[in-house]
Formats: C-alpha cells, structure tokens, sequence
C-alpha cells in the first residue's frame, strides 16, 4: 500500500474523533447566539494545526474569526494557499433524524452531524495531510497556507477585506479550494469549474392589510397570485430561462468538456437515489451533468404569503415574497444578469403592480474555470495516488464559493480538491462525511503537495 494510504489509515480512527470533537462546537454562522462558538471553533482549529506543527494565527474578520495555518519548507520552496471554512450552517434540529446536529455519531462508515463534510472534514483532512508528511518525510516539500475562514455561509462578507489586509502574507504560487465535492467515493475526477451564484428577493405588495377574504374576495389584487405569475413565467416548456439576454454571456459547451463529463460513471438513477430528488429535470437538449456544472440556472428557494405556519385565517395576504438563487457559468457577469433580472421582473408584472426586487450583487460570487496544464496534471496524479483509483473524466462543482476573488485578488490559477459527496446532505438535515473520503481526501492532498512541488519546481 501506498505508505501516506497506509498512514492516514492507521490514523483514520484519531482523525474521525478529532472531527467528532470539533462538529460538536455549534459554529453557526451569521447568529449572534452563535458568536462565540465561531470564535471557540477557530481556536481549537488553531489548536490543532499547531499539534501538527504548523504556526497558527486566529484572525478576526467581521462577526467572526479566519485561521490562518502556516507550514514553511523554505524561501526557495513554492508556495500554495488552501481556502476552506470552519463556519456551518443553520440547523432544524427537529428534521435530524439519526443525531443531534451537535452531537456526532459514527454510524456505517460516516460521521454525522452539521458541518462534518461542509466543510470541517475538508479543512482538517489537510492538517492531517500536512501531519502525515511531517512524519514520513519531515514535512512538505512546499510552503502551505492554510486560510480557513468563517464566513462562507454567509457569502464571506468581509473576505476581500481580510485577503487585502494580509495579501503580503497570504501571496502564493496556486490556490487549492477545499469546498466542493467529489463526484464518487470510489471515481475520484478533479473539479475544474466552479458555479457562480447571486441571490435575489422578489416581493410584490397587495392590500394595505391583510383583509378577510370574505370581505373583499375577487374585487382586489392578489400579491401571492400576480406572484406565482411572474415566477411561472421564469422558464419555458423546455426548461430553458426565458429572462431575456440571460444565456448571452454563456460559454459555449465544447466537444472537450462535454466529453469530459460523458468519461464519469453516471446512472440516472443511481444519481436520483444519491441526491434524494425523485425525479430528474431542467434544460433539453443538455445532460444532467452537463445541467449541473456547464449551464446557468434560475431556482426559487422559498415563497412566502399569508399563513404559512399556524392556523389560516382566511385573509388576502398584504404581500407574498420569493426568494430566488441563480448560478451563473463563465462568462456570465453578476452586473448583467442582475439588470437582466430587473427588466424581466419590470415586463412580466402587471403594470400596475407594486413590488420591489432585491439582488445582493455584493455578495454575490462569479464563476471560475482551472486552466488545464501541468497543475491540473498534478492534481490527477495527486488523486490517483490518494485514491489508490483511476481518475476517469473531469466534473465541475454546482454550487458557488470566493473562488474568482481568490484568483483576481492573488494572480494565481485554482485546483480544486474536496471531500464531500452529493449525498452528504450538505445545508439540510442529517449531515455526514463518508470517511473512506476522509481517508482518501487526505491522501489526495499529501500528493498533492508532493506533485506540485515537482511541477512548481520546474518552472522557470
Ligand atoms: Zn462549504
């Protein structure tokens, strides 16, 4: 057996404890309630790291704290910067059914509770990494900066801040972002594209009050159904966004990158099985992997008017609001498609409407895309060898993250290495990590540092 396999597998039972330990402390982001756990997360963060051997600093960034972790191999050596996050998110305790989301149970080869594969497994599977090659070679043969922020759940809010205050210390070669998914625990395929995603909040105002239906019914503007008009007017038969000039900024789908995600195993039901959404949807004309990482989107993420909790009372509601979430694909730009959203919303609605259409571009996040090359080369190998498996195909990530500001803000090309699985239930009840990817994750990342120290190294 590969002998960083073979370490981080002797080790596999103190790493899960060590996770068990740090997913009890309820780091909820973007709660006041919660302020202090964030903090007390970040320390025992940057208790561990230094238990590895690195230099640990506890920076505060907003309501919250980033740890940053350093491991030097030298002035001469290259030098990676890693971004994950130690802040999780909100729990409906009522909802988990095989734990509390702050006490975590190992239970059939997975360690459950809220934030284990998002992203805590993934921030300490490279504290593990680096302890692994601490002890079989001494240490890694590159310089590692391990930023770990804990703001993600909330859009990282003050990142840029954070990332301009300590550009000088955080400079790197590459950027390895370890908040994604793996496409299977036993087909490892690395990450080359990211997802962007911006969120808007449609609400459109009725009566002054809400009135008794049986007072006033079938002579007044009903927000909730002028509502669910515009929204249904969002896609067409076929799937497709009908908010005009939205597809304009999209890249084009190549013969390559189709290819690509063709070469991973999919089973369209063994897909609908892993992700529990009964059924498959969305574009024609496109693959479900293709829907998934190459091609933008428009989703409601809640609809709120009237009584939605407790007993109905029978009233025409004072307004009804949407909340909706957009994943954007290079290179579609935030600005654009906000303005785009704006005219849509403007021509849809009856004229005479009242509503208001709220967009947080600010925290909003564009897409990203790997270039290919000798670094992306490294990260196959890293993986092969992490997994003891072959890498068949490349995937993209659905989901968004800080990957575009990383790259503007330091100049330097992005890997993407994480551990989660689709199935973990990453943001809903009954969150878990599967700890052969803990295991394997590891690995990955200890090659990693081996392969692109080699290819880093290399250059002119
Ligand atoms: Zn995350």
């Amino acid at each position: 057996m590969d002998p960083i396999r073979e370490h981080l597998h002797r080790h596999l039972d103190e790493l899960t404890d060590r996770l068990a330990e740090w997913v009890a402390i309820p780091s909820i982001a973007g709660d006041a309630e919660h302020q202090g756990d964030l903090r007390r997360s970040a320390h025992w963060l940057a208790g561990e790291m230094r238990a590895a051997g690195l230099e640990a600093s506890v920076l505060e960034s907003g309501d919250s704290w980033a740890v940053l972790g350093e491991y030097s191999a030298g002035p001469e050596a290259p030098t990676a910067l890693v971004y994950s996050h130690h802040d999780v998110r909100t729990v409906k305790p009522e909802e988990w059914a095989e734990t509390e989301p702050f006490i975590p149970v190992r239970r059939d080869g997975r360690l459950y509770g809220r934030g284990a594969s998002d992203a805590k497994g993934q921030a300490l599977a490279h504290v593990w990494a680096l302890r692994a090659l601490r002890d079989l070679d001494g240490g890694a043969p590159m310089n590692v900066k391990l930023l770990i922020e804990g703001e993600e759940e909330t859009g990282s809010p003050t990142l840029a801040a954070l990332l301009e205050k300590h550009a000088e210390r955080l400079a790197c070669d590459v950027i390895v972002f370890s908040d994604t998914v793996q496409w299977k625990a036993d087909a490892p395929a690395p990450v080359t594209s990211m997802r962007g995603t911006v969120n808007a909040t449609l609400t459109v105002r009725g009566p002054d009050r809400d009135v008794h239906s049986g007072v006033v019914a079938g002579t007044t503007v009903n927000p909730a159904i002028t509502l669910a008009h515009a929204l249904a007017a969002l896609h067409d038969e076929q799937g497709r966004v009908r908010v005009p000039g939205f597809y304009d900024g999209v890249a084009e789908l190549t013969d390559e990158r189709r290819s690509e995600f063709a070469a991973l195993p999919f089973d369209e039901h063994d897909w609908v099985v892993r992700t529990e959404t009964r059924v498959v949807n969305g574009e024609e004309g496109f693959t479900v992997l293709e829907r998934l990482w190459a091609r933008p989107t428009v989703e409601v993420m809640s609809l709120i008017a009237g009584d939605p909790l407790g007993l109905p009372r029978s009233v025409i509601p004072r307004d009804a609001t949407a909340n909706l979430s957009i994943r954007t694909v290079a290179d579609q730009r935030i600005p654009a498609v906000a303005e785009q959203l704006r005219g849509f919303f403007a021509s849809v609605l009856p004229a005479e409407a009242e509503y208001s259409l709220v967009i947080d571009e600010a925290v909003g996040q564009e897409p990203y895309e790997s270039p290919s090359g000798p670094l992306l080369g490294a990260l196959e190998r890293a993986l092969e060898r992490g997994y003891d498996l072959p890498v068949r195909g490349r995937m993209g990530n659905a989901g968004g993250g800080p990957a575009d500001l990383l790259t503007r803000t330091f100049d330097a090309p992005i890997l993407f290495l994480g551990t989660g699985l689709p199935e973990d239930h990453w943001h809903s009840s009954d969150e878990s990590i599967d700890l052969r990817m803990l295991h394997s994750g590891a690995a990955s990342i200890a090659h990693l540092w081996r392969e692109l120290a080699e290819v880093l190294s290399a250059r002119p």
